[in-house]
């Protein structure tokens, strides 16, 4: 049984690739951090066959006895502080978890080597996935991006992947790493954290609609973003890890959408017109936006035959229906 581990596991991409590596049969571990962290009993229930670890990107002697623990086969570090407007007011947390965080892990997988030195497939024997993101692009140098597209990034965020990023590629050629980096466009789904754009319009249209809040305040609804759906950009990922060999792959749709154009479907999807309900405040503003963001997903489609199954309309479609369920539940309980 193959034995994968994975950080971020109580993040919307931790869940979807849990469910994922799951049902193709293997062992999954995940890596939880804090003392009492609240997701704990909502992992345990949602996904009780996922075996919690603990541990913390930010204490490296955590990760270390954790591989040395579970002897995985692959590592999915999808750990980070992963909202780019938090960045901007922790810096130095952010390129302690989203940046060094990755080295932590590497440098955990590198000194397993010397402790297991019969594992064969590379250095250390364990396929190590980093999740790379769109945002390393920032003000973009070419449209659409692709892997060969130089970075910009215009956040604390965007800059600590880059590092992360840099050093997976780093730890593959020095140590024979089979590291790879999945350079992810936006991903969406109904576990997408409440405080993303398009949560919180999804979210906000439909407590609207069940007459709970009376307008959604919203930053810049100019931007465009290449947005998919979490549940297929998860397979990208482990498809990754299956190669001959290591390598970095663009994941997007290749379409892109602009932020009031998510809200006019979101609201359309339960009969109102988001330009009476959306108002927009400058202190949602980022202090710098990053420019178009769509990706040229060809190297993902022709090596790893990856291509995404759900539309942009299924997708707000999707949020919608969840949040509206999610809400009118909640309202039906407190009555
Ligand atoms: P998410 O929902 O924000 O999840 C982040 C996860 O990181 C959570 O499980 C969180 O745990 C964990 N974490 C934070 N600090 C940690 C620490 N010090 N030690 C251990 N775990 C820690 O993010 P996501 O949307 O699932 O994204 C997964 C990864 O892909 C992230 O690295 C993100 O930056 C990257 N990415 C995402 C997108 C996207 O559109 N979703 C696009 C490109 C790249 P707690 O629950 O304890 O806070």
């Amino acid at each position: 049984m193959t034995r994968a581990l994975i950080t971020g596991i109580t993040g919307q991409d931790g869940f979807y690739l849990s469910e994922h590596l799951l049902g193709l049969g293997y062992d999954v571990y995940g890596l939880i951090r804090g003392q009492a962290n609240p997701k704990r009993p909502l992992l345990e229930r949602t996904l009780p066959d996922v075996h919690i670890v603990d541990g913390d990107l930010l204490d490296q002697a955590s990760l270390m006895n954790i591989i040395q623990k579970v002897k995985p086969d692959e590592v999915y570090n999808l750990a980070a502080i992963s909202f780019v407007m938090l960045s901007w007011n922790q810096p130095e947390l952010t390129g302690e978890i989203t940046g060094l965080g990755a080295l932590r892990v590497l440098e955990a997988i590198r000194l397993s080597a010397s402790a297991s030195p019969s594992r064969s497939k590379s250095a250390s024997g364990i396929k190590f996935y980093q999740a790379s993101s769109s945002e390393m692009f920032g003000k973009v140098r070419e449209t659409p991006q692709n892997e060969k597209t130089p970075f910009h990034p215009r956040s604390p965020y965007g800059v600590a992947k880059a590092y992360a990023h840099y050093i997976t590629m780093n730890y593959r050629e020095s140590y024979n790493i089979f590291a790879c980096s999945g350079i992810l466009f936006n991903h969406e789904s109904p576990r997408r954290g409440p405080e993303f754009v398009t949560r919180k319009i999804t979210q906000g249209a439909t407590r609207i609609k069940l007459g709970l809040q009376k307008e959604l305040v919203m930053g810049d609804l100019e931007p465009r973003r290449d947005w998919g759906y979490a549940g297929d950009y998860v397979r990208a990922m482990h498809l990754m890890l299956q190669q001959d060999a290591p390598d970095d792959y663009v994941v997007g749709t290749g379409e892109t959408h602009q932020i009031k154009e998510f809200a006019q479907l979101a609201f359309a999807r339960l009969g109102l017109d988001y330009r009476e309900y959306v108002r927009t405040d400058a202190q949602f503003l980022r202090p710098a936006e990053v420019d178009l963001l769509i990706a040229d997903p060809s190297k993902a489609r022709e090596k790893l035959g990856w291509k995404r199954e759900v539309s942009f309309q299924g997708l707000v479609d999707m949020m919608v229906d969840a949040d509206l369920a999610a809400e009118a539940k909640m309202q039906a309980a407190a009555v």
